[in-house]
């Protein structure tokens, strides 16, 4: 599952996210991650069945962890395949398909919302 980390001000300095791997022996993918001396946000991936355990340790830190568990949905009825969702979206989510249908791979999204908002006719929204 994609999962979101936020680390906050005071705890900026500390190895949250290493500490919380050595410590629980559980990898993550991380996707995303914007960092400075006064916020961090990351987007990661983690094993369903790790979730829970990787989640005590960075809170146990200080981090608020949250799943993303809203994917991305296309309206087909709306789509007229123009293909600006393929050009913004950082992950790859569309593609044209050999008929230049955009096709879409929903597993991939970290609901960013950048295809959202350069979409021409509405057909992008978060599910609920
Ligand atoms: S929300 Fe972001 S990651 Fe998800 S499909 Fe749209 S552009 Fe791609
Ligand atoms: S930007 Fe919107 S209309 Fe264009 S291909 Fe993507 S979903 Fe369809």
């Amino acid at each position: 599952m994609k999962i979101k980390i936020s680390i906050p001000t005071e705890r900026i300095h500390n190895p949250i996210i290493s500490e919380s791997i050595i410590e629980t022996g559980i990898s993550i993918n991380i996707m995303v991650a914007n960092i400075d001396s006064t916020y961090g946000e990351l987007i990661a991936d983690v094993n369903d069945f790790r979730f829970d355990r990787i989640k005590n340790a960075l809170e146990f830190r200080g981090a608020i962890v949250s799943i993303l568990d809203r994917p991305i949905h296309r309206d087909d009825e709306e789509c007229v395949e123009c293909g600006a969702c393929i050009s913004v979206c950082p992950m790859n989510v569309y593609c044209f398909d050999v008929d230049w249908n955009v096709q879409v791979d929903e597993k991939k999204c970290i609901q960013c919302g950048m295809c959202i908002k350069m979409c021409p006719h509405g057909a992008l929204k978060l599910g609920e």
